[in-house]
């Protein structure tokens, strides 16, 4: 079985603690790696290590830090394929949606080439009489990231690549469940030039996390992962003066107008609530028609397009379309979720329950489910499943399809389907969701604006890539300044030196 390490220092070594978790291939359940846990010793020489190399990295100049983005970007897309895989061998989501996941988190690496820019401070010219003003921004120093399961490239990209194109150094602590694909991202980063130490990463669970929670050289911590973690994250690390920016769960709703186009909407939500398996924070997990008719039309689409849907392993090529839920516990908890929908009184129309496939019996699958009748105090409409189960909700009128949509809980993303302008418009300026789509499922800004929910979703007040970024990780320093060189006899400006 292969053995898994940490990335330090610019190379692979294996970890001292003798605590291990198990990778397993989700697809035959079976275990294939496992990933040293680390200690807090092992942390603090990572930290140590990151701090002495961030000096010399924050005065590397943005444009030289720029190139190293740059080559890293190249190496990024050479290795594309390869990097693909290892997100799918342990993720278990199908090869395109490996590709789509390292993709992604170039996009953010391609806006980290215009670092320079993104950093630029701002000037004053005679402020006051000879007197100047100017704020740069500078790095906080050394930061840590850590990051869920469900993209292993694109959201240790997303921590990465602004931190260090600000001049800090990055702790990276990968989900354990999927860790391989950032211990290449740092090789990759390594070849295109970034000096040793500069990104550690550092497997673990709970022991490490709070360890860098608790490190006092760590100045921030951003996060991506569950709810309630990111709540204690937050905490935790704003608690210890940490700048903190940590993204949580969703549940997030797709509203259907009677005027929308209903083939295009049932293509969205297939793609948008069983794509990868569900294991998205952007998936649509509640369908939220206007009227009856709107509701029966839906469903009389969505049923044929769901029972059509394949599951399968990412080894079976292109013609699958989702692959397995992560872990046993995740197959058993999406299972007796779905096990209560049905005992709290929503119509099953499509049951995966019980899913099994020839040769992958012991596999993590779960077939994908839709609920029609679904109502707000359900479970299933309450608990965020991150698995392909689609909820219906039913509503009568705009108003209470936007009003279901903002009672929820989380955040994060989502969308309605309309032909009609200003019903388009009223929607995406009321809704207290930070990523609206119009017409479009999964609305995920480009890389060069910023990405982040409302609500539940998210703790801290910035969001993650982009602009925000750039903010996030660095800290603005404003510099007043004079000189009495420039004061003429007899004072002809109108302040004196201070004492
Ligand atoms: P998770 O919260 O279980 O784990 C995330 C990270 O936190 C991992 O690195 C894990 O090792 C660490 N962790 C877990 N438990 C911890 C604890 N008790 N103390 C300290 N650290 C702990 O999340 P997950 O299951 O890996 O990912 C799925 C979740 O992430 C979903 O809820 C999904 O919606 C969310 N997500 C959110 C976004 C976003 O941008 N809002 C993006 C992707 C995923």
């Amino acid at each position: 079985m292969e053995e898994l390490s940490h990335f330090i220092n610019g190379q692979r070594v294996a970890g001292t603690s003798g605590r291990f978790a198990d990778v397993f291939n989700p697809a035959t359940g079976e275990v294939q790696a496992r990933v040293p846990l680390a200690s807090v010793e092992e942390i603090d020489a990572a930290v140590a290590k990151a701090a002495e190399a961030q000096v010399e990295w924050a005065k590397v100049n943005p444009q030289r830090r720029a190139r190293v983005m740059m080559k890293f970007g190249q190496l990024i897309n050479d290795h594309m394929d390869e990097l693909a895989e290892l997100v799918s061998r342990e993720h278990g989501k199908t090869l395109p949606d490996g590709r789509g996941d390292v993709q992604r988190g170039l996009e953010v690496i391609e806006v980290c080439m215009g670092a320079p820019a993104l950093l630029k401070g701002e000037y004053t010219n005679d402020g006051g009489p000879g007197i100047d003003l100017y704020a740069m921004r500078q790095p906080l120093g050394v930061v840590a990231g850590i990051t869920p399961f469900n993209f292993p490239a694109m959201i240790p990209l997303w921590k990465m690549g602004p931190a260090i194109a600000a001049g800090n150094a990055m702790i990276l602590k990968p989900s354990e469940r999927c860790p391989s694909t950032s211990l290449r991202l740092a090789e990759l980063i390594k070849e295109a030039g970034l000096p040793d130490g500069i990104l550690q990463v550092v497997n673990g669970d709970k022991e490490a996390v709070d360890a860098l929670l608790d490190h006092e050289t760590i100045q921030a911590v951003g996060f991506v992962g569950s709810t309630p973690i990111a709540q204690y994250i937050y905490g935790r690390a704003c608690s210890n003066g940490k700048r903190a920016q940590c993204f949580g769960g969703a549940k997030n709703h797709m509203i259907v107008m009677p005027d929308a186009d209903m083939d295009k909407a049932a293509d969205a939500l297939v793609g948008a609530g069983f794509g990868a398996a569900g294991e998205r924070c952007m998936a649509i997990s509640v369908a939220v028609p206007v009227g009856e008719k709107t509701a029966d039309a839906l469903v009389e689409r969505l049923v044929p397009r769901i029972e059509a849907l394949k599951v399968g392993p990412y080894t079976a090529g292109d013609d699958v379309d989702f692959g397995p839920v992560i872990t046993k516990a995740s197959q058993d908890r999406i299972n007796g979720l779905i096990d209560s929908g049905v005992d709290q009184g929503a119509d099953l129309v499509v049951d995966g329950r019980g899913f099994s496939m020839q040769g992958y019996e012991d596999g993590f699958f779960v077939g994908p489910s839709l609920f029609d009748n679904v109502t707000a105090d359900m479970d299933i409409y309450k608990e965020e499943i991150f698995g392909p189960v689609l909820s219906q909700v039913r509503t009568e009128t705009y108003e209470e399809a936007l009003k279901l949509t903002m009672d929820n809980p989380y955040g994060n993303g989502t969308a309605i389907f309309t032909a009609d302008g200003d019903t388009a418009r009223d929607f995406a300026s009321r809704v207290n969701v930070g990523m609206v789509g119009i017409n479009f499922p999964i609305p995920v800004p480009l890389s060069y604006y910023s990405f982040g929910g409302w609500k539940k979703s998210a703790f801290g007040d910035l969001n993650q890539y982009g602009p925000d970024a750039f903010k996030f990780y660095t800290k603005t320093k404003t510099v007043t300044a004079r000189w009495f060189s420039g004061i003429k006899e007899g004072g002809e400006f109108a302040f004196k030196a201070m004492d």
